[in-house]
């Protein structure tokens, strides 16, 4: 079966095999003869006996040869002696993918004929996509928005290596029993993983602990080396990442932990088989889960070990490849921009100083010059409990030669400040990569700041804040370092994939060109705002796609919601400063009101999703209160005419891509200054939800893009907020002076919504009373208020769809695309391999 290869002549070969090679031809006829040659020589089957998984494999790998022949094209561009590129290395502990295949169909541009293939064999791809796994690889924001990079850095041609952890477990999957999260283990490589190919051949030791030791090398020179306690080694599997119809195929390449020797011999000699295991187990433990904490977690060592596992792997990786193209090793920032993905990657710096000055014998100040060109650092975070810093002793237990190193590079950097700035021994003891006020921390934001030439934020405000909070004082000694780079979201996923039928509406009015396109093709849509035909076409889709998950509420919920009513949905991370418990609030008020007067309202569906760390009993707590008030309201026969409440659970990539396109109103309600950027509130605006929403993150540059009459803006500004918890805010002076506030928080705490159990929110309420840190009370009314502006807009569907449809017409600007253009102008100082067809 399937046509010859080789034979004639080479080049008629492959242009006849283009079309028709099993493994190469994108025409229906040639994907369904790789199907069927796949179900049987990988899978073992033949059709008639084939699980929905085998055809789901057989298909997959199918998808994957066809991106084959750009892929080696583009590794070679990193890996050869003839190509003088510059590529990119992504540092991330997390890259949240999302499920590959119909990304890659997408890419490919081979959707249509995978379709015909698959119906010729009676199967149907949308059953099969339902059947991959999705690779939960991180825990949120931070992950995903590395996987949208990946996709814009290949559909704008730039070579470049996500590097990251290929955890065994990823972040868990969560079901709600009794109204409780329930954490359940993430086996997400059960079936296997058709996506990713493992390099054997590429694999890095890593050494832990022991101690460091000086000696002086035959050319007298003074040198340390460092006596490992232990040694594991890194193994490469690597995963293809295709750009949008592009010649580039990049690639993830995620480090897996394994033993160095599967068994200690000695031991195994005297009969001690268990010891010699265990020493396999231990070292596999370091990429065997991923932390589901959105914030560090203190003094944990399994996760410092888990950061320099993958980034020793990935220099080495950088090194070895540049070596390999017969480059000198002085000329690393060259070839290589190294981006940190926050201060998980931060060891970089000290690393590459080790790799540099240690391994190849390089003087300090030549390594030093190259470490801080090569590396540039992302910044995602203004809380400051959630900026990293690892206890000296165990940072020296586990790396006692970056210890070392990090000592000498603050060194030298205080002794050069203390000429630039005497006198200023409180600005030293701040900038130190070392805090000595009580137990003595290394500070990994500092180090990552020192070691990089750029330092951005992810959102103009959040640029802003950063200069003059968390990263003050090194504003002040280097402010040429700072820049902004605000998020973005790759169109692809999130419109393409996620919202097809949005897809072709807006390609049949503007043509195909805006997917690569997003900043100027998609303003094209203004003019048809107004257009009565098709603001029809856009109400239809809109339902359609609310049916859609209507169905899978029902499914996963048993909750029945009406796809008329107005979709109002809060998806993210549970997290106190994101206040899914303003809205709660909210929603007993309205409950309340309905109760009380009934009469005619805008019916809604408030649609929850998000999972909360494990350890986070607060988030935890909301969660439950949210299905507290969802189980009241839905059984209420008069209320649940105009208002129903749902907990969607396990928001994950592929449930986001039922969520956004279904979304009427997207919550965006945390405290101003508190979120860095977002990139769900990108999401939903891309697919026509209107914000409500703070001045916070990019919310506030969504709001200029799609004009304030178009953004349903309430609360407190970043400043307001400042200024009020400065004036001494007490949040109990309100809760006493707002009769609909208090009776909502009184009805919460009298065991209404929790079976007469008082005791279970208390602590919720108390918080709220007492501290209330995230200032939910502060903007409880002008949120109550905003929140009736958006029933009485939703009640006129023309003034609401045009807004809708201006809403996507002007994000274009919240493409990952753009993002990555100015990372590529501002920070690494790469440029396409392929000329990018925007600019000729
Ligand atoms: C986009 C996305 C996020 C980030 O959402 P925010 O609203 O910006 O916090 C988190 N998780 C998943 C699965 C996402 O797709």
């Amino acid at each position: 079966m399937g046509p010859a290869i080789g034979g004639d002549g080479q080049a008629s070969a492959r242009s006849r095999m283009a079309l028709s090679n099993v493994r190469t031809g994108l025409a229906p006829d040639a994907i369904a003869v790789a199907l069927i040659e796949n179900l049987h020589c990988l899978q073992g089957k033949r059709p008639r006996d084939a699980t929905p998984n085998d055809w789901y494999m057989a298909l997959a790998y199918t998808v994957r040869d066809r991106m084959m022949e750009r892929y080696v094209a583009t590794v070679g561009s990193i890996a050869e002696e003839t190509t003088d590129v510059k590529a990119v290395a992504y540092l991330s502990a997390e890259f949240l993918t999302g499920p590959h295949l119909g990304n890659g169909l997408i890419s490919l541009g081979i959707w249509d004929a995978v379709e015909e293939a698959l119906s010729r064999v009676g199967q149907d791809l949308s059953g099969l996509l339902e059947q991959e796994e999705e690779p939960g690889l991180g825990n949120g924001g931070l992950g995903r928005l590395a996987a949208c990079y990946m996709d814009s850095l290949a559909r704008l041609n730039v070579p470049a290596i996500g590097y990251g952890i290929r955890y065994e477990f990823g972040i868990f999957d969560q079901s709600i029993r009794d109204g409780w999260q329930v954490e359940v283990t993430d086996k997400w490589l059960r079936f296997g993983n058709p996506w990713e190919m493992v390099r054997s051949e590429i694999a890095f030791d890593v050494k832990f602990g022991g101690r460091t030791e000086p000696y002086h090398n035959a050319a007298g020179r003074y040198c340390v080396r460092w006596l490992p306690e232990k040694v594991i080694k890194g193994v490469a599997y690597d995963t293809p990442i295709p750009g949008y119809r592009v010649p580039t195929t990049n690639l993830l390449r995620l480090w897996k932990a394994e033993a160095v020797e599967s068994f200690d011999f000695e031991a195994f000699n005297v009969g001690d088989y268990y010891r010699a295991v265990d020493e396999k187990v231990l070292s596999e433990t370091i990429s065997k889960v991923l932390y589901p904490n959105d914030e560090p977690e203190s003094g944990k060592q399994l996760r410092l070990a888990q950061q320099y596992f993958f980034v020793s792997c990935s220099l080495q990786d950088m090194v070895r490849l540049l070596l390999m193209r017969g480059k000198p090793l002085d000329e690393l920032h060259s070839y290589w921009a190294a981006q940190l993905n926050d201060t998980h990657p931060s060891i970089a710096v000290a690393e590459l100083m080790r790799l540099l000055v240690d391994e190849h014998a390089m003087e300090w100040d030549q390594a030093w010059a190259i470490t801080q060109q090569t590396c540039a650092y992302t910044n995602h975070t203004l809380l400051p409990e959630a900026l990293e810093r690892w206890p000296l002793p165990l940072f020296a237990r586990l790396l006692p030669r970056h210890l070392d190193i990090i000592y000498e590079i603050n060194r030298r950097f205080l002794d050069e400040l203390r000429l630039r700035c005497p006198n200023e021994e409180q600005l030293l003891r701040r900038l130190s990569l070392i805090d000595e006020a009580g137990d003595k921390y290394v500070r990994m934001a500092h180090l990552a700041s020192l070691g990089s030439h750029a330092i951005n934020g992810v959102a103009v405000l959040h640029s802003e804040l950063l200069k003059r909070t968390v990263l003050r004082d090194f504003h002040l000694v280097s402010p040429e370092k700072f820049l902004n780079v605000t998020n973005g979201v790759t169109p692809r996923r999130w419109i393409a994939l996620s919202n097809p039928k949005l897809c072709t509406l807006i390609t049949r009015h503007i043509g195909d060109r805006w997917l690569a396109n997003l900043e100027d093709e998609l303003r094209r849509l203004e003019p048809l705002a107004d257009e009565l035909e098709f603001q029809r076409d856009w109400q239809a889709v809109k339902v359609d796609n609310k049916r859609v998950l209507a169905r899978l509420i029902k499914d996963r919920t048993g909750v029945i919601v009406d796809p008329h009513s107005l979709f109002d949905v809060q998806a993210k991370r549970l997290h106190e400063y994101k206040r899914q418990h303003l809205n709660v609030l909210y929603l007993v008020t309205l409950y309340n009101r309905l109760r009380h007067a009934g009469g005619a309202v805008t019916p809604r569906t408030v649609i929850f999703s998000g999972k909360a760390a494990p350890a986070y009993r607060m988030a935890k707590l909301i969660i439950k209160l949210v299905n507290s008030v969802a189980a009241v309201v839905n059984r209420d026969p008069v209320v649940s005419q105009a208002l129903k409440v749902v907990f969607l659970p396990d928001f994950n990539v592929k449930n986001g891509q039922r969520i956004y396109p279904a979304a009427d109103l997207s919550e965006q309600i945390s405290t101003a200054g508190k979120e860095a950027s977002g990139t769900g509130n990108m999401k939903f605006a891309m697919n026509g939800a209107i914000t409500i929403g703070t001045l916070d993150g990019a919310n506030i540059e969504i709001r200029d893009a799609v004009g304030q009459e178009n953004f349903f803006l309430f609360g407190l500004s970043a400043a307001e907020v400042e200024l009020l918890k400065a004036e001494g805010y007490t949040p109990r002076s309100i809760y006493e002076s707002n009769p609909e506030l208090r009776e909502a928080i009184d009805l919460i705490r009298s065991g209404f919504f929790s079976n007469g159990d008082r005791e279970l929110f208390h602590p919720l309420v108390d918080s709220l009373l007492t501290y209330d840190e995230y200032m939910l009370l502060a903007d409880y009314q002008a949120y109550v208020d905003c929140q009736e502006r958006v029933s009485n807009a939703y009640s006129d569907p023309n003034a609401w769809t045009r807004m809708s449809i201006l809403n996507t017409a002007r994000v274009g600007h919240f493409s990952s695309d753009r993002s990555i253009r100015e990372y590529c102008r501002h920070i690494w100082k790469v440029t396409p391999i392929v000329s990018d067809e925007r600019e000729s």
